[in-house]
């Protein structure tokens, strides 16, 4: 754990550590805590909202949140409801200069753990729900450009193949 927290690297799309399931954490130990903290200033060095723990190869049901109100720490996150809907376009820090538009719920209720393994139950609409929905779609493999119509994946279809060839 500490070698992968001495050099967090954003996994770019085609990277296999993007398209697994992560794993259920058992406690946020002090390698958690590191990774938490290296992870937060990844995200801001790399000027996102979020970042979750399969984009830095870390096969693991984490991610951080900042929509402007300072960082959220999420561990094994789980939505209990959803309600409303809403289309946004949504970038990725694995998937650079694509943008595709996504319905999501509007408003979640939603129950993780946070960085001092405290059982946060809490709502979430407008951004931070759209970031957070975002953040679990990568620990259970799927990515923005799965979302694109056909005609969207068709005119993406290059840029999908160049990344993939850089990733590897
Ligand atoms: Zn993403």
């Amino acid at each position: 754990m500490e070698k992968i927290i001495q050099k967090l690297k954003i996994r770019i799309y085609g990277d296999p550590c993007l398209c697994q399931k992560a794993e259920a954490v058992k406690e946020a130990g002090i390698a958690e805590r590191m990774l938490f903290e290296a992870m937060i200033e990844t995200m801001y060095k790399e000027k996102g909202v979020g970042l979750a723990a399969p984009q830095v190869g870390v096969n693991k049901q984490i991610f951080v949140v900042d929509v402007g109100e300072g960082p959220v720490v999420v561990v094994n996150p789980k939505v209990i409801k959803k309600s409303g809907c809403a289309v946004m376009e949504e970038g990725c820090l694995s998937v650079p200069e694509i943008v595709v538009k996504i319905k999501r719920p509007e408003k979640i209720l939603v129950k993780y753990i946070d960085e001092n393994n405290q059982l946060v139950e809490k709502q979430y609409s407008e951004l931070m729900a759209r970031v957070f929905l975002h953040e679990m779609d990568h620990l259970s493999g799927k990515m923005i450009v799965d979302y694109a119509g056909w005609r969207q994946k068709f005119q993406i279809r290059k840029q999908l193949e160049e990344l993939s060839a850089e990733s590897i």
